[in-house]
């Protein structure tokens, strides 16, 4: 399958550049199992890799010259020169692959140049981390290509970068490691503060279970500014707790922290959710290491209402997946994401994924909702070299 998939990748990148390309790779877009919010407070998060991929076909050039094209963007080949690249001046998609090569530039990295052609099956825009992959698989092509000898935390970190200094957007860590890192049938256990990582076996099919991610199609508008606000509360809650982030409060401490915060009622919820959040990562931990896969259902829902009505990023349209999959026979299911839109997931009995299925699209025709995009999630592999 992936042979078949790299195969016609390298067809298309020598028709577009003339011959064949020296190399194809794949990474992967990552969904969120638990741990929402708790990235930007040093906490802990677990996603796992989707079978979706970003595949690019790379070969060397020695002039200098990044030459980028996409099957999934409308328009030609893009051409950058790499002394000209630096941060923000590429406003559209091809400033994630930039920003990788300049920063391996920027770390002392001699990257002389590449051509670059592009196809992902992870969908844009849907929370589950497409620029993640399309940056991670570029990194890794330009690793071996290049000889650099960069690990896979050490490829996630300079994505991060990229992404932070060049594209200019302020993510966590997360769905780099998740892309660079992830072993399949494994969700990843990773602490924000020190990058320490657990693969944490999570088999579903081997229990006869499913999770499906169901894209709801819907990003609000207000997520950005939303996204900064919380952020911001968060900072001030550890800055008035007198820590360095919210991941110092232990679970057994909230109640104290709460009384502490007095009036502070948004601050007081902020602080509840990444408190509680950061509990139910251990929690899902432990209970997939022992083997309890059906028993974070319940922890999924409570994530959801923390989310909800706590840390207040939820919509209608992810709402309505979550109690319409419920109401019909999920063991569990949550928004996964920023928020405000984008997809949710839900766990369930591999008997009942057609009924839970139609229940979801059935309520968002009832309530006059875009149709939602439905997957089946399996845990997949990181990034790879397929040929
Ligand atoms: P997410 O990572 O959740 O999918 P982002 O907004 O972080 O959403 O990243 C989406 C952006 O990544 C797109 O707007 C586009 O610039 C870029 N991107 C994703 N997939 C591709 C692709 N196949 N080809 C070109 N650009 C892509
Ligand atoms: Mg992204």
């Amino acid at each position: 399958m992936s042979e078949t998939v790299a195969g016609a990748v390298a067809e298309r990148f020598g028709e577009l550049y003339g011959s064949g390309p020296e190399g194809v790779w794949a990474a992967p877009g990552r969904v969120n199992l638990i741990g929402e919010h708790t990235d930007y407070n040093d906490g802990f998060v677990m996603p796992f890799a989707l079978p979706h991929t970003a595949v690019a076909a790379v070969s060397r050039r020695k002039d200098g010259l990044l030459r980028l094209h996409s099957a999934d963007v409308e328009g030609g080949v893009a051409r950058i020169r790499l002394d000209e690249a630096v941060p923000e001046s590429d406003r559209d998609w091809t400033a994630y692959p930039a920003g990788v090569a300049w920063a391996l530039r920027a770390a002392g990295h001699d990257v002389t140049g590449a051509d670059v052609h592009l196809e992902s099956t992870v969908p844009a825009g849907a929370g589950l981390s497409s620029s993640a992959a399309l940056e991670v698989v570029v990194a890794l092509a330009l690793n071996d290509l290049f000889g650099l000898g960069l690990s896979g935390s050490g490829l996630a970190r300079l994505c991060r970068h990229a992404e932070n200094a060049y594209v200019g957007a302020p993510v966590g860590i997360m769905d780099q490691t998740a892309s660079a890192c992830c072993r399949a049938g494994h969700a990843l256990f990773l602490d924000t503060r020190d990058l320490s990582r657990q693969q944490i076996p999570f088999d579903l099919a081997a229990e006869g279970l499913r999770l499906l991610v169901v894209d709801t199609r819907v990003q609000h508008s207000h997520s950005g500014g939303e996204y900064g606000k919380r952020r911001a509360g968060c900072e001030r809650a550890a800055a008035l707790l007198g820590v360095d982030a919210l991941r110092d409060v232990a679970h057994g401490e909230l109640d104290v922290a709460l009384d502490r915060l007095g009036g502070e009622e948004e601050l007081r919820r902020l602080v509840r959710h990444v408190v509680t959040e950061n509990h139910r990562v251990e929690q899902v931990a432990e209970l997939l290491d022992s083997g309890g896969t059906r028993a974070i259902g319940p922890v999924l829902v409570e994530g959801h209402a923390s989310l909800r009505d706590d840390f207040r990023i939820s919509c209608a349209e992810l709402d309505l997946v979550v109690d319409t999959a419920l109401a019909a026979g999920a063991l569990g299911a949550r928004m996964t994401g920023g928020g405000f839109g984008g997809s949710a997931i839900v766990l369930v009995e591999v008997g009942d994924v057609a009924a839970v299925t139609r229940a979801v699209e059935e309520a968002f025709t009832a309530a006059s909702f875009r149709a939602p995009r439905v997957c089946e999630a399996v845990p997949s592999a990181g990034a790879v070299r397929l040929r």
